[in-house]
């Protein structure tokens, strides 16, 4: 999979990185590239505008890392970027929810997307990784075919169907199903719902039944991923009408495009659970972020590179700056490092709900007024001084305090508020520094 794709940016990018110093026409016409490319892997066009948006924005916004070349770390920001679009939420990708015995899954698609064959794939899968007992069964009653062929796919991977009943309509086949399930202390049961050519009413009301009827713990949509932007639509058709939990892509093995996957997740919020890679039963994989990511770029050893590079420079960052508090230096400068470093981290609130025992004092800040527009204008304060100023803010006087509020276009008393935080935060790092080196203050840095 992804073939065509990451051919055509490992070009783009080899001539980037082989060059010392980028110019932004250098990175425009990357970018520009990089869309092309994205667009010919049939990646929807918004999803296409906006990845290179996001990784422009990115590559202008970011200090130049030492020992890597510019080149090289826009790579790593297309890799991030990568890993952004495809990724769902931490657990939801390569796990199936099976708890609640017997839990159901209920499979659904278009006919001819490999809807059968995945069923049985992600049996054996449930059966030999997890120590499953699983029932699966036919909802097709349209093509008899159908049925026979998840009985034999079941044989051949030792995993039991729901004996054939001549004549059963769907919601009786998944009534019995259950029961069946129930009874013969199975863990998991899976619902292979008949498939049409394409959308229509009386496909989706069925599915609606036999959804109602069994409460399925996953509601997985398989598609092929040959169909590029058809596989999203039909992915937002079945979300919007029967409520899906993730897609199985399927056909992945034949795919030197890949503009399916890069869609998905953006355009329809599902994510990706697996990738069918052929006909057999173990042709199938987890859908990895990372590894796909990896995967399109093919430039492992640079994304790692650069990791390195900046975990040592943030590192040699925070070592100067403990040595300077430890003396007692903490400028404004300083201070709009740590502004900063909690905006990244998602504002007070968020920080503050990551400590232990500090939810309440979350909210007590919040009463109070503090909000991250707050630190956005501290932030603006410290920007409107000199860098002398910054250094040493004992400079601020009355007319230079003036100055700089207007400069950000606020009160001088917001100022002295920023000062006063100053000064607090300053004595406290004195104190911390003297309690011993690193200690305390080496974790808050970290
Ligand atoms: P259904 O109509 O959705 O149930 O589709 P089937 O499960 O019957 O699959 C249709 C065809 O696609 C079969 O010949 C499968 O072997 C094939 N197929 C399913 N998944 C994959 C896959 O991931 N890769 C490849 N190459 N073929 C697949």
């Amino acid at each position: 999979m992804f073939e065509n794709l990451s051919e055509r940016l490992s070009g783009v990018f080899d001539k980037l990185t082989k060059q010392g110093a980028l110019s932004e026409d250098d990175v425009k016409t990357a970018l520009r590239e990089v869309r092309v490319a994205l667009l010919e892997a049939d990646v929807s066009l918004p999803v296409a505008r906006d990845f290179v948006k996001a990784v422009g924005d990115k590559a202008t916004g970011q200090a130049v890392t030492k020992s890597v070349t510019p080149g090289q770390q826009v790579v790593k920001i297309v890799h991030d970027e990568l890993v952004h679009v495809l990724a769902g939420d931490e657990g939801e990708i390569g796990t199936l929810k099976v708890d609640n015995a017997p839990a159901p899954i209920l499979m659904v698609g278009l006919q001819g997307g490999g809807k059968t064959t995945t069923t049985a794939k992600l049996a054996k899968r449930l059966k030999e990784k997890q120590g499953k007992r699983v029932l699966m069964a036919s909802l097709d009653v349209y093509r008899p075919a159908a049925m026979d062929q998840l009985k034999v796919l079941g044989e051949q991977i030792g995993v039991d169907t729901l004996p054939i009943v001549p004549g059963q309509k769907p919601a009786d086949i998944a009534r019995r199903a259950k029961q069946q399930a129930t009874m013969g202390g199975y863990d998991v049961y899976m619902l292979d719902t008949a498939g049409r050519l394409s959308i229509d009413d009386a496909l989706m009301a069925e599915v609606e039944e036999v959804k109602a009827i069994t409460t399925p713990r996953e509601t997985l949509l398989v598609v092929d991923g040959l169909t590029g932007q058809d596989a999203v639509h039909t992915a937002e058709n079945f979300d919007g009408r029967i409520g899906i939990s993730g897609v199985v892509l399927t056909r992945m093995d034949g795919d030197g495009r890949g503009g399916a996957a890069l869609s998905m997740r953006a355009v329809t919020g599902k994510p990706i659970k697996f990738v069918g890679l052929g006909e057999k039963m173990d042709a199938l994989e987890e859908f990895h972020p990372e590894r796909i990511a990896g995967r399109i770029l093919g430039m492992g050893d640079i994304v790692a590179l650069v990791e390195k590079a900046q975990e040592t420079i943030e590192a040699e960052q925070a070592q100067r700056m403990i040595k300077r508090f430890q003396k007692g230096q903490f400028n404004m400068n300083d201070l709009k490092m740590q502004l900063e470093q909690m905006q990244k981290m998602g504002g007070m609130e968020s920080i503050m709900g990551m400590m232990p025992g500090m939810g309440k004092m979350a909210k007590q800040v919040q009463d109070a007024g503090f909000d991250d527009s707050i630190i956005k204008r501290q932030i603006a304060l410290v920007n409107s001084m000199t860098k002398k100023e910054r250094a040493n803010p004992a400079l601020l006087q009355a007319s230079r305090k003036k100055r700089i509020a207007a400069g950000a276009g606020l009160e001088v008393a917001e100022l002295n508020k920023l000062l006063k935080m100053h000064r607090q935060m300053a004595d406290m790092m004195k104190k911390m520094g003297k309690m011993g080196k690193g200690g305390m203050l080496k974790q808050a840095v970290k």
